[in-house]
C-alpha cells in the first residue's frame, strides 16, 4: 500500500467521524498531570453500583484508568471502595494480562516498573525484562522466543500471555469508558454499569462489539497517554452511539460503550466503521506503517497459554 492511500484512508477516516460524531476535548496525561473527575462534595455518588455515602466509602484514589498503564495522574471521585476492589480484584486482572504483552514491549511502567515476561512455570526459561539501558533478552537454548532477520533489520517476538476470559478484559476496557463520560450520559449505561459489575463473566450482554486495536511501529513515548470519548450526534441513528480511544506506547484501542437503548437504532445492522485517525505518528518510512486489528473479546471462556507475536523493525543490530 503507498502512502497517498494511507493519507486518503485517514482523511475519509478523519471526515466520517467529523459527521457522525462529537467528542469531549481529548484527556493528555503525562509526568506531572494530575485531574481528578467529578465534584469532590458529599454525599458522593458511586455512578458503578449506584450507592451513595455513607452507605459505601469513598477513602481510597480511585484510577479512571489502571495503573498498570502508567496513569499516575488521572482519577476520580465517583467510584466506591467496594467497586474499586471489585475491579481491582476481577476485570482490571484480565485486562492487565492480555495487554501485558504490549505494556512490556511499549515500556509501559507500572506499580512495579515495566512488567516483566517470563516463561510460565518454575522451569528455567525465557524472560523478557525492561532496565534502564533497555530490553534484556535472555533466552535459553531449548526455547527460542525471539528471532533477529539483520537483512530485513526486524526482531519477531513470540510473546506469552497470561491467563484471561476476553469478555473480561472487554468488561475493564468498557470500565474506563464508563469513567470517562460526563455524567449526564451515565442514564444511557444504567445496564452496562450492572453489566461491567457483574462477576458472572456468563451472562450475555453484548454480541458483537469489536475493540479496534492499531499498532504503531517504532519509537514511542513511554509516558504519555491520551484518551477521547465520542458520541453520535443527534440526527444520527447509523452508527454505535458512544466510543472511546485510548492510546498509550505503541498501541491505540478505540473500545464501544455499548448502551443498550442508545443502539437499538442499529440492532441487527451491518456496518462498517473506519479505524479513529491517529495523529502523528513515528517515522513510516523507518518502521513501518501503523497497523489495525479487530478484536473480538466477546468469548466467555478463559484463553490459557496464547503466543502474541510482535514484530520491531531496528536500525542496527547490537553485538
Ligand atoms: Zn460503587
Amino acid at each position: 500500500m503507498t502512502e497517498p492511500d494511507l493519507n486518503a484512508q485517514r482523511i475519509a477516516a478523519a471526515n466520517f467521524y467529523e459527521t457522525h460524531y462529537t467528542g469531549s476535548d481529548p484527556i493528555f496525561l503525562e509526568p506531572g498531570v494530575k485531574l481528578i473527575l467529578g465534584s469532590a462534595g458529599s454525599p458522593r455518588h458511586c455512578r458503578f453500583c449506584g450507592k451513595n455515602e455513607p452507605e459505601v466509602t469513598f477513602k481510597d484514589e480511585a484510577h479512571a484508568l489502571p495503573a498498570a498503564f502508567g496513569n499516575t495522574g488521572l482519577f476520580s471521585n465517583y467510584e466506591c471502595d467496594a467497586c474499586n476492589h471489585l475491579f481491582g480484584e476481577g476485570i482490571e486482572n484480565h485486562l492487565g494480562n492480555w495487554s501485558k504483552p504490549i505494556r512490556t514491549l511499549s515500556r509501559i511502567k507500572g506499580r512495579n516498573g515495566v512488567p516483566t515476561i517470563k516463561k510460565p512455570g518454575r522451569d528455567k526459561g525465557w524472560r523478557i525484562e525492561y532496565a534502564d539501558a533497555g530490553f534484556q533478552l535472555t533466552e535459553y537454548e531449548e526455547e527460542p522466543f525471539f528471532e533477529i532477520d539483520e537483512q530485513a533489520k526486524k526482531l519477531r517476538f513470540d510473546l506469552h500471555r497470561d491467563t484471561y476470559v476476553p469478555v473480561a478484559v472487554l468488561k475493564g476496557l468498557v470500565k474506563i469508558g464508563l469513567t470517562l463520560i460526563p455524567e449526564d450520559e451515565t442514564p444511557h449505561f444504567r445496564e452496562t454499569y450492572e453489566w461491567i459489575c457483574d462477576t458472572d463473566h456468563s451472562r450475555d450482554f453484548v454480541a458483537n462489539f469489536p475493540v479496534l486495536r492499531t499498532f504503531i511501529p517504532g519509537p514511542m513515548r513511554n509516558d504519555l497517554i491520551v484518551l477521547m470519548v465520542m458520541r453520535r450526534r443527534a440526527e444520527i441513528d447509523t452508527v454505535p452511539y458512544a466510543f472511546f480511544t485510548f492510546a498509550y506506547g505503541n498501541e491505540v484501542l478505540q473500545v464501544f460503550l455499548p448502551s443498550p437503548s442508545q443502539d437499538r437504532c442499529i440492532n441487527g445492522k451491518l456496518f462498517r466503521l473506519p479505524p479513529f485517525p491517529i495523529p502523528g505518528f513515528s517515522d513510516q518510512d523507518k518502521y513501518g506503517h501503523p497497523k489495525v486489528k479487530v478484536e473480538n473479546l466477546t468469548n466467555r471462556q478463559p484463553v490459557k497459554n496464547e503466543k502474541v507475536t510482535v514484530v520491531f523493525k531496528f536500525d542496527a543490530a547490537a553485538h
